[in-house]
């Protein structure tokens, strides 16, 4: 869940889950569709869907047990490196690091070296005696990364109080590196085309070609062309950010009963259904007609 998403937004999504799957057994009887309804809001739903799928295969071709071996656990769904290290060292307590953006960035300054310069692995393997020196290795885990995230942070670290401040070159050099990330963002510009009917319904498909929204039940939606759309009535613009996407959105609609064979009707107002926060905007912005 903390993946991408902040502590403070997860909280309350991890207390509900966890007091309704208690156990691995009891998770791994759910199904998408009541998983995703817990998850609605959180974003990035393929998160919930390997979640479910690895519990499923745990429980089902490994007893109940995570395996504990990095190649074994990487033939888990969604786990690759950094989360099977992650899981190695805080379950089974292996010398691991996680290797996240908390941990890269303290080495980084650590060594003012600049990140891409740093081959992380062979940094780890050939320092393994003076960083596993410990016998709580699932602590060292968990607190390397709240070292990054707590005390060397992306912006003002706090060397005067570090313990690693004596060693450091970063806070003995006067050049010092630069660790800032760019995030790339992307402009795109999408038509999105509403059924609409007089009951309050919206037909929807999962026939959508748009990557991020694969396998989610939308409205169609097209990368625009700037031409003019017969037929359709234009709505609104509005914008939307998903992930390093600046989406740029134009809507329109169309009053109908028949629709394509792909689609089904939806309500706008009454849904027990999972809807992801990009279609719930849709329905908003919909809605506005009646
Ligand atoms: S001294 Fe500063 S830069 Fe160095 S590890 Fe500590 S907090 Fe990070």
């Amino acid at each position: 869940m903390l993946q991408q998403t902040q502590v403070k937004t997860v909280i309350p999504y991890f207390i509900n889950f966890t007091k309704k799957y208690k156990t691995l057994k009891a998770l791994s009887k759910s199904n998408d569709r009541e998983i995703l309804k817990m998850w609605e809001g959180l974003g990035y739903y393929r998160r919930a869907r390997n979640l479910l799928a690895c519990t499923k295969q745990i429980v089902n071709n490994y007893q109940s047990k995570l395996p504990k071996t990095l190649e074994e656990i990487k033939k888990l769904p969604g786990i690759g490196d950094y989360t099977g290290n992650a899981l190695l060292g805080l379950v089974y307590d292996m010398p691991t690091i996680a290797i996240d953006g908390n941990v890269k960035r303290v080495f980084s300054r650590y060594l003012n070296k600049e990140t891409s310069k740093i081959n992380f692995e062979k940094l780890i393997s050939s320092n393994k005696t003076k960083l596993f020196n410990t016998n709580r290795n699932a602590d060292f885990v968990e607190a390397f990364m709240e070292f990054g995230a707590l005390v060397c942070k992306p912006k003002d670290p706090n060397c005067i109080t570090c313990c690693l401040n004596n060693s450091c070159k970063y806070f003995k050099s006067n050049k010092k590196v630069d660790i800032s990330i760019k995030k790339m963002i992307k402009d795109k510009n999408y038509d999105i085309f509403c059924y609409i009917n007089k009951k309050k319904q919206i037909a929807l498909t999962k026939n959508n070609q748009i990557s991020f929204l694969k396998n989610f039940r939308l409205p169609v939606i097209k990368e625009s062309n700037g031409l003019f759309k017969k037929d359709w009535k234009f709505l609104t613009n509005y914008k939307n950010s998903i992930s390093n996407l600046k989406l740029n959105i134009n809507l329109y609609y169309k009053f109908s009963d028949k629709i394509p064979a792909s689609y089904n009707w939806y309500s706008l107002t009454r849904n027990k259904e999972f809807i992801p926060t990009f279609t719930k905007r849709i329905f908003r912005q919909v809605s506005n007609l009646f």
